[in-house]
């Protein structure tokens, strides 16, 4: 079965997360993945990837990533996180790390670790 990742992106950083996705589509394709509602909206638009959307963050899709990290669902996160503007669902936000730190999955929050995550998910596959 594939390896679950998601993908998330705050509006300052989806462009990244769009460039770091066609990047790495050969690799990205390999895993099934999942996103919040418009960073997954663009990524199915301007990439050849196809992941399965959420609600949009604000409106409670990070919440429903966490919950698939609590049930054991996931076994990566991309979180490209805009850190100089305040979000309204911030406390989604501290609640998704939170539940990634209990259950110990990893989540990148910027595009450095994003490759790090990636690269290590992909080497299980070997
Ligand atoms: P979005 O949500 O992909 O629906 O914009 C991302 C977020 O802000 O958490």
């Amino acid at each position: 079965m594939p390896k679950r990742i998601a993908l998330i992106a705050h509006d300052e950083k989806k462009d990244d997360l769009i460039q770091f996705a066609r990047d790495y589509q050969s690799t990205l394709s390999r895993f099934d993945l999942i996103a919040t509602g418009t960073t997954g909206k663009l990524i199915n638009e301007r990439t050849e990837l196809e992941v399965t959307r959420m609600q949009s963050g604000p409106l409670g899709g990070d919440q429903q990533i966490g919950a698939e990290v609590a049930h054991d669902r996931l076994d990566g996160i991309i979180f490209l996180r805009d850190p100089l503007t305040a979000q309204p669902h911030e406390p989604d936000v501290s609640a998704l790390l939170r539940v990634c730190d209990v259950h110990d999955i990893p989540i990148s929050t910027n595009l450095a670790t994003a490759i790090m995550v990636v690269t290590y998910l992909e080497a299980d596959f070997d």
